[in-house]
């Protein structure tokens, strides 16, 4: 962390963007809510979401919303009770507590994901790590589960840790509504929780997040991708699991197929990385887990990195990970449900690549990379897909006729596009506040608007001003909007 990611939590405290939750009360670590302004992008984000891999991609991809709240059975079958947890390490005299693998990172500066509690205990006493809060000796690493659990009349119940497990008790029910075709994309945005042990980071690791997840299920005789042709020369810049000593590699889609990861897989890889770019985060590479690193459902995991400002580094923002049929035989045989299904002219059960993309750490990564300083000025470079407002509409002084005519031309815009209308204070603070906030244009009625109908468009990112005639403002923005969404 660093001056950056101290700035843009500044901003978003001064101008609405997120903020702790429950702050008259101290608040807890690992909780934000989002404001009035920063619920618009985030809001937007997640539009925007839909649209690239719901709408956009023209494939039998439906939106589902499940319980966040699931009964026991469901995560005793999807392994979450009894794997999913993190190992910990806890001071002997104040208390404190901290992922164990993220301690040692944090002092040697490696990545230590995936190893045993063993493992981690034997290299806290190898390197002589002490606690960094009173100099105190850590207990023995022990396992924490990331669980929140609640108890019921019925029994226990938990709120799921992620969206997928909602997806796949459903599938059955879903297939048979959409036609009984493969492949068949189910995603749901909404809230997941974990209990982590470190929150931290503002948005980045917090205890409840968004994610944006669609499970593709297919038929695994059928790992080919009929638009695989459209992206086989593109390139992506990977660090793969068996190759890490290469580091850093460029490598076409064909390329990576060629390797071993089946055409879907390589398909959604560069659909991701085609969502990130589309919104400007076009630093970005693809980190393949190794068979300690990954989740213990998944064949192929590869993250996706976004380079951050804040972290001066890489960060995890999605993964995209082949889940097999490992989550639906388990559903299988503890429900007693048979999961098959008859497609392609046999019985099978499908398998899934995941798409789980963390809305939260997306949008601080477009925060991170739209977050602007120059002398005096701030502003957010936000992406017109997300910015909060397309423009502010304002007239430059409060009387002669002027509030009245950029009222009306407020009116004219608010029935098609996000605008608002600002008379106070001077011009030069409502650009100021609105350039903070990532506002697209500035609309300014002044006294050549009463004499010929024009008004000025300012552009947040270049801050030149244009005169247009006020019937041609509303043409003006739509070119903006017009290529696709993006
Ligand atoms: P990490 O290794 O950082 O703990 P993960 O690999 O466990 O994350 P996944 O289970 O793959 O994460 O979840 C998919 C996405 O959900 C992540 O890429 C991330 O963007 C988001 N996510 C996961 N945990 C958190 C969290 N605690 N806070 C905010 N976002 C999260």
């Amino acid at each position: 962390m660093n001056k950056v990611f101290e700035e843009i939590t500044e901003l978003s405290l001064k101008r609405a963007l997120f903020y702790p939750s429950a702050e008259i009360y101290g608040s807890l670590a690992g909780f934000y809510d989002y404001g009035s302004i920063g619920f618009r992008v985030k809001k937007k984000l997640e539009d925007y979401w839909r649209w690239f891999f719901l709408k956009s991609l023209g494939e039998n991809f439906h939106e589902i919303q499940p319980s966040e709240l699931m009964p026991e059975p469901v995560f005793k079958a999807s392994g979450h009770l009894e794997h999913f947890e993190d190992p910990v390490v806890e001071c002997s005299k104040c208390g404190f507590v901290e992922r164990a693998d993220q301690l040692l990172e944090g002092f040697l500066h490696m990545v230590f994901e995936g190893l045993s509690s063993e493992q981690l205990d034997e290299l806290i006493k190898k390197h002589g790590l002490k606690c960094p809060e009173c100099g105190g000796e850590f207990k023995r690493v022990f396992s924490k589960s990331l669980m929140f659990g609640f108890e019921t009349r019925k029994g226990m119940v938990y709120l799921r840790p992620e969206t997928a497990q909602g997806v796949f008790v459903d599938f059955k029910r879903e297939f048979k509504a959409n036609r009984e075709k493969l492949p068949l994309g189910l995603a749901v945005v909404g809230k997941a929780f974990r209990n982590e042990i470190s929150p931290r980071q503002a948005l980045f690791r917090t205890k409840e997040f968004t994610q944006a997840e669609l499970q593709v299920f297919f038929d695994p005789e059928d790992e080919k991708h009929e638009k695989f042709s459209t992206i086989e020369k593109e390139k992506a810049r990977v660090v793969l699991a068996s190759e890490r000593d290469k580091g850093e590699q460029l490598l076409t889609a064909g390329e990576l197929a060629g390797r071993g990861y089946f055409e879907k897989y390589v398909y959604y890889l560069f659909m991701m990385k085609k969502f990130y770019e589309s919104l400007g985060l076009k630093e970005l590479r693809f980190y393949e887990k190794n068979e300690e690193e990954r989740a213990f459902y998944n064949k192929f995991h590869f993250d996706c990195e976004v380079f951050f400002k804040s972290f001066d580094s890489f960060r995890e923002v999605a993964g995209l990970h082949y889940r097999t049929d490992y989550d639906l035989k388990n559903h299988e045989e503890h429900s007693k449900q048979s999961m098959e299904i008859f497609a392609n002219g046999r019985k099978f059960v499908p398998h899934v690549i995941e798409l789980s993309f963390g809305i939260d750490r997306t949008f601080f990564a477009l925060l991170d990379k739209g977050f602007r300083k120059d002398g005096k000025r701030t502003w957010l470079s936000l992406p017109r897909q997300v910015a909060p407002f397309v423009a502010g509409v304002y007239p430059l002084v409060s009387k002669d006729g002027l509030d009245e005519k950029a009222r009306q031309v407020y009116e004219l815009l608010a029935s098609e596009f996000d605008v608002f209308y600002d008379e106070k204070g001077s011009i030069g603070k409502r650009y100021a506040r609105a350039d903070e906030i990532g506002v697209l244009y500035g609309i300014t009625i002044d006294y050549d608007t009463m004499k010929d109908g024009t008004v000025t468009i300012r552009d947040r990112d270049s801050t030149k001003q244009e005169r247009v005639s006020i019937s041609e403002i509303g043409q003006r923005i739509k070119r903006v909007f017009d290529s696709l969404y993006y």
